[in-house]
C-alpha cells in the first residue's frame, strides 16, 4: 500500500497529508467495497489527480488549461468540489481525461483542505466513491457514448465537426444518495466515529432504508461497478423506474434556492412534493418481498456477460471502426 501511495504522491505531485489520507482511505475502500473491485480502485485512483484549488487560482482558467479546452465550467458558489471526466474525440479514438478538483476559494477566501475536519473528508471520499465506480465505463451504444458512474449515466453525442456534446444525465438522484450513504459508511469505518449522511440528507435516508435489503444492496452493487442496469431488470423497469424518479425530486429540492419558494404556498407545495417523494420510496421499501431467486439471477448474468464479450468480439472483427473505438476505450 505505501509503495503504490507513495507512486501516486510522484507522481501527482500530492502532500504528505493527502498521501497520508490514502493510505488510510484505501483499505477501507477495499474492505467496504470488497476485494473483487480492488484493481478497479488501484487503477481509477492511479488515472486521475486529485486537485485542490491554489490561493490564486481562477477554476474555469485552471480547467480549461487542465483539459486543453476552452468551456464555460459550471461553478457552484458553495459546492466544495467535484469529479469530471471530460471526454474528447481524437483522431477518431474516444479519450477521457478524469479530475477530482477541490474548491478552496469561497467569496474570495482561501482556506486550506483540513484533513482532521470530518466534513471536509466527507466531501473528498464522496467524489473518490464517484471516481471508482466511474472508472473504465464509456461504451458506445447505438451511435452515442454512453459514461456512467455508479447507477448514474451520462449520454453524449458527437460528431467530428461538433465533437462531443452531453445530452443527458440519468439516475443522478438514486446514485447520489447512494453514493452518499457509502461515503459516511466509509469515514464511519475509517474514524471510527458515527457519521451522518451529509450531502443529500433525506435522500440518503431514504437510500439507507433501500440498502437493508440485503439483495437489492447486492444488485445495486453489481451493477454500478458494471455501469449495467441489472438492477433494473432485478427489480422490473416499473419499479426501478418509481425509484429513480422519486430519488430524483428529493435530491433535486438540495438545488432549490430560497428565492424560488418564497411564499407560504410555494414552500408548502415544495415539502408536500418532497414528502410525497419519501412516501413512495418509503412505501417501497416497507412492502418489499426479497426473490429467492436472487443468486441465480445473478448467474443467469454471469452467463448473459460472457455472451455480451463474444458478441463483442465478432462485431470488433466485422466492422473495422468499431474495432478501432473499443480498443482506444480498454486503454
Ligand atoms: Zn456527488
Amino acid at each position: 500500500m505505501e509503495e503504490y501511495v507513495a507512486g501516486l504522491k510522484n507522481k501527482f505531485g500530492y502532500s504528505d497529508e493527502l498521501s497520508n489520507f490514502l493510505n488510510q482511505l484505501i483499505p477501507n475502500l477495499i474492505k467496504y467495497y470488497g476485494e473483487e473491485y480492488k484493481d478497479i480502485i488501484f487503477s481509477a485512483l492511479s488515472n486521475c489527480e486529485i486537485h485542490f484549488q491554489d490561493k490564486e487560482e481562477d477554476p474555469k482558467t485552471f480547467l480549461n488549461s487542465y483539459f486543453d479546452s476552452n468551456k464555460e465550467w459550471e461553478m457552484p458558489d458553495l459546492g466544495g468540489a467535484f469529479y469530471h471526466n471530460e471526454i474528447k474525440l481524437k483522431d477518431n479514438q474516444v479519450i477521457a481525461k478524469p479530475i477530482i478538483y477541490l474548491k478552496r476559494v469561497y467569496f474570495g477566501m482561501y482556506k486550506p483542505f483540513d484533513f482532521n475536519d470530518d466534513k471536509q473528508v466527507n466531501t473528498l471520499i464522496h467524489e473518490i466513491c464517484h471516481l471508482i465506480k466511474g472508472y473504465g465505463k464509456i461504451k458506445i451504444e447505438n451511435g452515442k457514448i454512453i459514461d456512467s458512474t455508479g447507477l448514474m449515466r451520462d449520454t453524449y453525442s458527437y460528431s467530428q465537426e461538433t465533437g462531443v456534446v452531453e445530452e443527458k444525465n440519468d439516475m443522478v438522484g438514486i446514485e447520489e444518495a447512494l453514493n452518499d450513504v457509502e461515503t459516511a459508511q466509509i469515514l464511519e469505518m475509517m474514524t471510527g466515529r458515527k457519521q451522518e449522511v451529509a450531502g443529500y440528507k433525506a435522500a440518503g435516508y431514504s437510500a439507507t432504508r433501500l440498502l437493508q435489503h440485503s439483495d437489492i444492496a447486492k444488485v445495486i452493487r453489481i451493477s454500478q461497478f458494471r455501469g449495467d442496469d441489472s438492477w433494473i431488470q432485478y427489480l422490473g423497469e416499473e419499479q426501478s423506474k418509481k425509484l429513480i424518479e422519486n430519488f430524483d425530486v428529493l435530491v433535486n429540492a438540495m438545488y432549490v434556492s430560497f428565492k424560488d419558494i418564497n411564499t407560504k404556498e410555494k414552500r408548502e407545495a415544495f415539502y408536500q412534493k418532497m414528502g410525497l417523494a419519501q412516501d413512495v420510496i418509503d412505501d417501497f421499501v416497507d412492502n418489499y418481498c426479497s426473490k429467492e431467486d436472487l443468486e441465480a439471477f445473478i448467474q443467469s448474468l454471469a452467463a448473459a456477460d460472457k455472451k455480451t464479450i463474444e458478441i463483442i468480439q465478432q462485431m470488433s472483427v466485422v466492422n473495422q471502426n468499431c474495432e478501432e473505438v473499443f480498443s482506444s476505450i480498454m486503454r
